[in-house]
């Protein structure tokens, strides 16, 4: 903690607020992949390579059907909407195949 106090001092905060914004703009991206935390070291340690090699990560887990989240592991339920992931699966199914049947008539 100290060689990283002094590190920021020798080069000025300019490079906290830099590893900060790189941090906070891993995490984001890497929140879309279900991978938040190693998004956020990736991003502060190596920057915009960082954000390159997190959006060329596979999506990890579960998408959501009803808001397109990824859901880490095989949940049942959303973390982010909270619905019944596998109902969602099955009605999207239908309605899909509802919608092209529609869009096909006109
Ligand atoms: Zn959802």
């Amino acid at each position: 903690m100290e060689q990283a106090l002094a590190f920021i001092q020798s080069y000025g905060p300019g490079v906290g607020i830099y590893l900060l914004v790189a941090a906070v703009i891993g995490l984001v991206l890497g929140l879309r992949k279900g991978r938040g935390i190693k998004g956020a070291v990736f991003g502060a340690i190596l920057g915009p390579i960082g954000w390159y090699l997190i959006g060329r990560w596979d999506a990890r887990g579960k998408s959501c059907a009803e808001c397109g989240g990824i859901n880490p592991g095989n949940p049942r339920i959303c973390r982010h909407c909270g619905i019944n992931l596998l109902a969602a699966e099955k009605r999207t199914e239908r309605s899909r195949v509802r919608g092209t049947t529609d869009s096909w008539r006109g």
